[in-house]
């Protein structure tokens, strides 16, 4: 056991070092997830208030391993995270996003999802061929700039330095940037001043509020002041019922991700719930 300050304690024994080969072991097959076709996409829609069409999806990877059955992301990026598999995973997700994306757009035309949201890790922005990454994936599909959306957290670019530079970069580039988790990391509201930003991405436990008390709403009643003033999109994420997208209608936002709009779907079930023309 190793002391940390006066009074706590932590064990390091027998299930540290389970964990520590457990780990070891996924990140040796997550090396291999890519060749052998184990990685694949779901795409969530962004929905506008009142209406509930289909304005957007975001693009959630998903590992299907042959012997431990379907994985989270929540525990995988975090080791593709570590061991730097997120910078060709990521640039994999970027594509088979941007070209679904893409053919949305040839095949359903005005009816597609305008905006193609794709999260980055810190991991990713910090990497130097990062930008070029991205131009040449929108060359190659076809699909257009404007309608591409990386989602980054605020801890990501707090610190300013090359990941910054790289947010600035893909904003030249025309792709649009989303603060994701939006106020649970490093937060300031300085940053919207540094980091070009168009979307505020409301966390779920901010949206879990509005359906409380004064108190219990108060950030996401403050997010969506904040984004109108600045002229921002906020979407509020992980709406789970009726009456918390009927609030925050109220609260002044009008566009939301959650279950009780849509799971994410594999991409052929996106195009059924695309029924009206989607606005940029
Ligand atoms: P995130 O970017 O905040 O994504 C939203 C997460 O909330 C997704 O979990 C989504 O399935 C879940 N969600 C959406 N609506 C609801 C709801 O109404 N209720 C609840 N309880 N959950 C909802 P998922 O797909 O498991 O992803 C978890 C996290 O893993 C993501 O959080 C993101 O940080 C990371 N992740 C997922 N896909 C990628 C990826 O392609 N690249 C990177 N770098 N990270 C990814
Ligand atoms: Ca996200
Ligand atoms: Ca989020
Ligand atoms: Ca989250």
């Amino acid at each position: 056991a190793k002391e940390l300050g006066k009074s706590r304690w932590v064990e390091y024994g027998p299930e540290l070092d389970a964990h520590a080969v457990e780990h070891a072991q996924v990140a040796a097959e997550l090396s291999q997830a890519l060749d052998r076709d184990e990685l694949f996409v779901l795409y969530q829609p962004i929905v506008g208030l009142p209406d509930g069409e289909v304005r957007g999806v975001e693009a959630l990877v998903r590992w299907r391993h042959p012997t431990r059955g379907l994985v989270s992301p929540v525990t995988f990026i975090p080791v593709a995270e570590r061991t730097g598999l997120i910078v060709p995973i990521g640039a994999w997700i970027l594509r088979s996003a941007c070209a679904q994306g893409a053919r949305w757009a040839r095949e359903l035309g005005p009816l597609a999802p305008w905006k193609i949201s794709v999260n980055a890790s810190a991991r990713q922005l910090l990497e130097p061929s990062f930008v070029a990454t991205v131009a040449s994936t929108l060359a190659d599909t076809g699909l257009d700039p404007t309608r591409l959306t990386i989602e980054i957290t605020e801890t990501a670019v707090f610190g300013g330095g090359r990941a910054l530079d790289t947010v600035r970069a893909l904003h030249a580039l025309g792709v649009k940037i989303a603060l994701d988790d939006f106020g649970t990391g490093h937060s300031s509201l300085g940053l919207l001043r540094t980091c070009p930003v168009d979307v505020l991405k409301v966390d779920k436990s901010f949206v879990d509020g509005v359906t409380g008390t004064v108190e219990q709403e108060a950030i996401a009643t403050s997010i969506s002041e904040i984004a109108q003033a600045l002229r921002l999109e906020a979407v509020a994420e992980g709406v789970e019922t009726a009456a918390q997208a009927d609030r925050l209608l109220e609260l002044g936002y009008h566009l939301a991700q959650g279950f009780h709009f849509a799971r994410p779907l594999p991409a052929d079930e996106i195009a059924p719930l695309c029924t009206h023309p989607a606005v940029p």
